[in-house]
């Protein structure tokens, strides 16, 4: 358990953007900052502005699998958008059925695991 936390816990995204260029335009780096940008920011700006576009845009996500190959830290895009995507897509319906008083900080605790969150 303590080698798989390790594990997780590297998991994460230089921003070193050797990944792109994403034929899709994806900001990869960006996308893949999710979970941080989640729990720094408002849901205002997670799901109506720039975090928002990012993640909209890493939904076209064609599993050409070009930006793993250019990964010098051999990290799973492809699975980790994928869950990002869901993760955001799930906390964005929760936000958009709430009324606007009642608006809260997004669930931090939904992703898969992939992340350590
Ligand atoms: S796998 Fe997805 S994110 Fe990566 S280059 Fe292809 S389309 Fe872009
Ligand atoms: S190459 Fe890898 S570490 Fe660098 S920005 Fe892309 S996904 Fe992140």
């Amino acid at each position: 358990m303590d080698r798989l936390r390790q594990e997780l816990g590297r998991m994460f995204c230089r921003r070193c953007d050797y990944c792109q260029p994403c034929t899709q335009e994806i900001p990869i780096s960006l996308a893949m900052d999710y979970p941080s940008l989640v729990k720094r920011l408002p849901p205002e700006i997670i799901f109506s502005g720039f975090v928002a576009d990012a993640m909209e845009k890493a939904t076209n996500c064609t599993k050409c699998g070009d930006c793993e190959e250019r990964c010098p830290y051999n990290l799973p895009i492809q699975e980790m958008l994928e869950d990002y995507v869901n993760w955001y897509r799930r906390e964005k319906t929760k936000y958009q059925g709430q009324t606007y008083s009642n608006k809260r900080i997004p669930s931090y605790s939904s992703n898969n695991g992939i992340h350590p969150g």
